[in-house]
């Protein structure tokens, strides 16, 4: 698989991975997807050029059509969601990044944290508004579990709970084991939950297809199977006249000249890409498996009676949702390095731990396995930020939560790149840190997965 610390370049044209979400969508063989502009094949001169077809390059070209008249062009490698967006396990969460509001509130202070907390939201309301517009991409019952994975570890959920009710007036339940496994399902592993009323799951894929769509109505092209390779930067000085900078990126078939671009890559970017984001983030597989549908007798042996989507405490955390055909899909950390994603060890590892925490479940096998790179930052925060000279913007850093959040970005991108000012909050004001010794980035990891498994089992 590509390995986005390795390799310099992500290739072309791959086709969707072998997810249960490409399968449902009959994706890589019925042509279900929304229209797209092609291959790129020919040169051309445009205001914005888009780097990624994931949410939040789409989402960009969205807000810049519709809210600042700027007709975008996108350049995709493969094709519209092919990174992240359109292989993640779709739950909707009012969050991103991995800081905590409380470590925010102490490091930033009060306004600030309210301020991140209100982009957030605003994140989950812009996905809202743009399903309700009419895309189709099967939402479930709102409600977002957070379960005990110790009995220990409910205490601070509960802390967690009355911090955000009083912080935000955020509506949080608290459930007992008891409670957790008559009214939701009976997971062996969970010493009760909080539950908050928000959040949610749907189609991932299919999200991103409804907003390539209404992107194309706002008048943005999309090219697909066009990786950006080669980036220069041209200056041209005529007599009389203000100097200007252009981007030029080269793809296999067509050249784009263009005086703002938008690195949209996230988790994707290839080693050595762009210097503004060159060893700025850390990209971390996360591995999914969706399982056979479950039997009326299967679910009643487990009372898997919720569609919420559901997340556990560990350091190294586990994910799961029952979905509208009755599997499960279940998530957690996979391998280290692109070469080893596709080891079913890291599959097999996580129908394990599934079956440990429903046990009636013993001789259930899992349909689909697949694995995508997630982009993690050093402070744990998304950042959208730009160059000095305010000609190159990004958006990325989302550690594993940007389904909803990457709109929001990506809004806030393009008020950026239309000259706009955005709120003043750290997200928006500073850039993504470099990692320190950023060519040990993976034994960082290596080091941080064996903490977690020591905290996970014994603290
Ligand atoms: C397994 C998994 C599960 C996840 N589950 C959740 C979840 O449930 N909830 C949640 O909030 N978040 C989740 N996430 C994270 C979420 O999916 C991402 O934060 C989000 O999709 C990022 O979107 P993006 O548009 O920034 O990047 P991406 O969707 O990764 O898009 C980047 C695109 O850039 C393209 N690209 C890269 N280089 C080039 C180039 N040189 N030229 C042209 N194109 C290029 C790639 O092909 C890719 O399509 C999950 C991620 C993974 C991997």
């Amino acid at each position: 698989m590509y390995d986005p610390l390795l390799d310099e370049s992500i290739g072309a044209n791959a086709p969707y991975p072998n997810s249960y979400w490409a399968d449902v969508t009959a994706a890589n063989t019925l042509g279900n997807a929304p229209a797209d502009d092609g291959q790129l094949n020919k040169d051309i001169e445009v205001d914005v050029a888009i780097i990624g077809a994931g949410y939040t390059g789409l989402s960009t070209a969205l807000h810049l059509a519709r809210e600042h008249g700027i007709k975008a062009t996108v350049l995709e490698a493969n094709r519209t969601a092919w990174g992240a967006s359109g292989r993640n396990a779709g739950f909707i969460l009012k969050s991103s990044g991995r800081k905590p509001y409380a470590r925010m509130q102490s490091q930033w202070g009060e306004e600030v944290m309210r301020g991140i907390y209100q982009e957030m939201c605003a994140g989950v309301d812009t996905v809202k508004s743009l399903i309700s517009e009419g895309i189709d991409c099967d939402p479930q019952d709102s409600g977002y579990i957070r379960v005990a994975h110790k009995p220990s570890m409910l205490k601070d959920l509960i802390e967690t709970a009355a911090l955000q009710k009083k912080m935000f007036g955020y509506d949080i339940q608290v459930l007992t084991r008891e409670q957790l496994h008559q009214d939701y399902m009976a997971d062996h592993n969970a010493y009760g939950a909080i539950r908050y009323q928000d959040g949610f799951g749907l189609n991932p894929l299919k999200l991103a297809w409804g907003y390539q769509k209404l992107a194309r109505e706002a008048g943005v092209s999309i090219y697909c199977d066009s990786p950006v390779g080669n980036w220069q930067q041209e200056t041209s000085h005529k007599t009389g006249q203000q100097s200007q900078t252009l981007q030029i990126l080269h793809t296999p078939n067509g050249i784009v000249k263009a005086k703002k671009v938008v690195i949209a890559t996230n988790g994707y970017s290839a080693k050595n890409f762009h210097p503004l984001i060159k060893s700025k983030t850390l990209p971390v597989l996360s591995q999914i498996i969706v399982t056979q549908p479950l039997s009326a007798e299967q679910l009643a042996a487990c009372n898997f009676l919720t569609s919420n989507v559901i997340m556990d405490t560990r350091a190294l955390k586990y994910y799961y949702r029952k979905l509208p055909d009755n599997r499960i899909l279940f998530g957690g950390r996979g391998a280290i390095t692109g070469k080893n994603a596709a080891d079913p060890y890291y599959a097999k590892r996580l129908l394990a731990v599934l079956k440990t925490s429903f046990p009636a479940l013993n001789s259930l096998r899992y349909d689909y396995a697949w694995s995508g790179w997630l982009c993690m930052s050093l402070d744990d925060m998304p950042h959208v930020y730009q160059n000095e000279q305010r000609t190159v913007f990004y958006a990325m850093g989302y550690c594993g939560s940007g389904v909803s959040f990457s709109v929001q970005a990506g809004k806030r991108l393009a008020q950026k790149v239309a000259g706009v000012t955005v709120p003043n909050l750290p997200i928006y004001q500073t850039p993504l840190t470099t990692f320190p010794f950023a060519p040990f980035r993976r034994v960082g990891q290596w080091g941080y997965f064996q903490y977690g498994k020591v905290k996970d089992r014994w603290f």
